[in-house]
């Protein structure tokens, strides 16, 4: 039971996230075509409401983008043996919201035909867009295959101490969390999988013990400790 276990996303959540990181491409070409759009056919004097308009929508392409592209490192994340690829995988969300926007704020701010006051207004809308973009698709926390190896180890260890069977605990797929009563009142009438607590990782991504549970665990083993205390001292 002490062996390290190593995290290894499960064949369903490598799935979800591939699913999840085809939508994100998508959505980010989707940004970029409106970009080339905005670029071809929106900058002059006569369009500016309809560049703005251009400019809100590929804001909202580009952090939809990198929202689902943060939610598949969630459930598939990178080594961190690689630096490059790692820091490429969790950034790619800000990369790509910085070039949704960066070659529309140039062109606009170059721009000889459009009067100073289009361009005050359309330069400072489009940059205040790609600092909103890059802020948000920057991954402050990003998730590794080695931070989700050690929060396995560390909570497989704990939930030993607290007498909880470490092999088996239940979760309900929606949701972070790993039960170690099946009767808790948070999974009930929820179709449940059934594992050990590196599974429970493994199918979502992250989990974490139940809080109900944990207290619940906690009693039953402090009393099972008081018990112990007491029979050793009327020996
Ligand atoms: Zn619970």
């Amino acid at each position: 039971m002490s062996e390290t276990k190593i995290f290894e996303a499960s064949p369903e959540a490598k799935g979800k996230a591939k699913q999840l990181r085809l939508f994100a491409i998508l959505a980010w070409v989707l940004a970029m075509a409106g970009q080339v759009f905005a670029i071809l056919k929106l900058i002059s004097d006569e369009t500016l409401v309809w560049l703005i308009v251009a400019i809100v929508i590929i804001l909202i392409l580009a952090i939809t983008g990198s929202t689902l592209w943060k939610k598949a490192n969630k459930l598939d994340p990178a080594s961190e043996k690689n630096k490059t690829k790692f820091f490429i995988q969790n950034q790619l969300g800000a990369i790509m919201g910085v070039l949704a926007f960066l070659p529309l704020v140039i062109l606009i701010l170059t721009n000889k035909n459009i009067s100073g006051k289009t361009k005050g207004i359309a330069g400072s809308i489009a940059a205040v867009a790609m600092v909103a973009a890059g802020i948000t698709g920057v991954d402050f926390n990003p998730s590794s295959i080695e931070k989700y190896t050690e929060e396995i180890n560390q909570q497989t260890e704990a939930a030993q101490q607290m007498s909880i069977d470490s092999d088996n605990v239940y979760w309900s797929t929606a949701g972070n969390k790993y039960h170690a009563f099946q009767d808790c009142y948070h999974i009930k009438d929820k179709v449940l999988s059934n594992g050990s607590i590196k599974e429970s990782w493994e199918q979502k991504g992250i989990s974490e013990l139940c809080k109900t549970c944990q207290k619940k665990a906690m009693a039953a083993s402090s009393s099972s400790m008081k018990e112990i205390e007491s029979a050793v001292e009327t020996q």
